[in-house]
């Protein structure tokens, strides 16, 4: 099974897929995650969307596809993956549903999570995370136990760069222009689950989780 979590900057894409990877035995694929790791390790794929990323505009996508479709079709895990960050436009939906139908594959479903604009310069500026693990948190709405420390190995969480007023005001931007048109494109395809995001992350887990776990017997029957 092939999941799409689907949502604007700081909706909660990455604190939910964590846990539904999780419930469904799903491999975790974020598209920023695979992009900041290119960067740390100063690959010339790094340098090369650095400068996209800072000023909060999308990476091209020819990049992006090269990068995560290898990745789709060869998940670590069997089950399938859990997609949080891609596809962003039209061109990289219809890149994954041709590759996916090559391997006789589809996207199964796709969780879309609903968050006012208004709540989400406060998510985003608010986000620190743990540059090992990955843990993500939120100064007020999901603090660590210590302030400034992973609860789960000590190490010293960070700010994003990209996560400042600012730049956030880019990436809605974006999402509004680039990734939006993507909701009617799935919901053409009878693919899309809407799930209000702003309620506690428990509630939108339980409530995403029921949503694939439906889907799944669907497919199963
Ligand atoms: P995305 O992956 O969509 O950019 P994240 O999962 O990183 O979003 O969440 C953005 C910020 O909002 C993080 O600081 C996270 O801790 C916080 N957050 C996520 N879900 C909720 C929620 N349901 N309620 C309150 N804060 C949340
Ligand atoms: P995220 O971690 O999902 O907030 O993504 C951080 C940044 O990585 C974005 O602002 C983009 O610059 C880049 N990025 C991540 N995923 C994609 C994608 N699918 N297409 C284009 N750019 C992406």
């Amino acid at each position: 099974m092939n999941v799409v979590v689907l949502g604007p900057p700081g909706a909660g894409k990455g604190t939910q897929a964590v846990r539904l990877a999780e419930a469904f035995g799903l491999q975790h694929l974020s598209s920023g995650d695979v992009l900041r790791a290119e960067r740390q390790s100063g690959t010339e794929l790094g340098g090369r969307v650095a400068r996209y990323m800072d000023s909060g505009a999308l990476v091209p996508d020819e990049i992006i596809v090269e990068v995560i479709l290898v990745r789709v079709l060869k998940p670590t895990r069997p089950a399938g993956v859990l997609l949080d960050g891609f596809p962003r436009t039209l061109a990289q939906a219809e890149a994954l549903d041709a590759a996916l139908a090559r391997a006789d594959k589809r996207v199964d479903l796709v969780v879309s999570l609903v968050v006012a604009d208004e709540l989400i310069v406060d998510r985003i500026t608010g986000r620190r995370v743990c540059p090992t693990c990955g843990a993500v948190y939120h100064v007020k709405s999901l603090p660590p136990r210590k302030a400034g420390v992973c609860d789960k190995d000590g190490a010293v969480l960070v700010h994003r760069t990209d996560d400042t007023a600012a730049v956030v005001k880019e990436r809605l931007a974006a999402y509004q222009a680039q990734t939006r048109p993507l909701e009617v494109y799935y919901r053409n395809k009878g693919l899309v689950v809407e799930v209000d995001g702003t309620s506690e992350v428990d509630t939108v887990f339980g409530r995403a989780k029921k949503e694939i776990s439906a889907r799944l017997g669907e497919a199963r029957a």
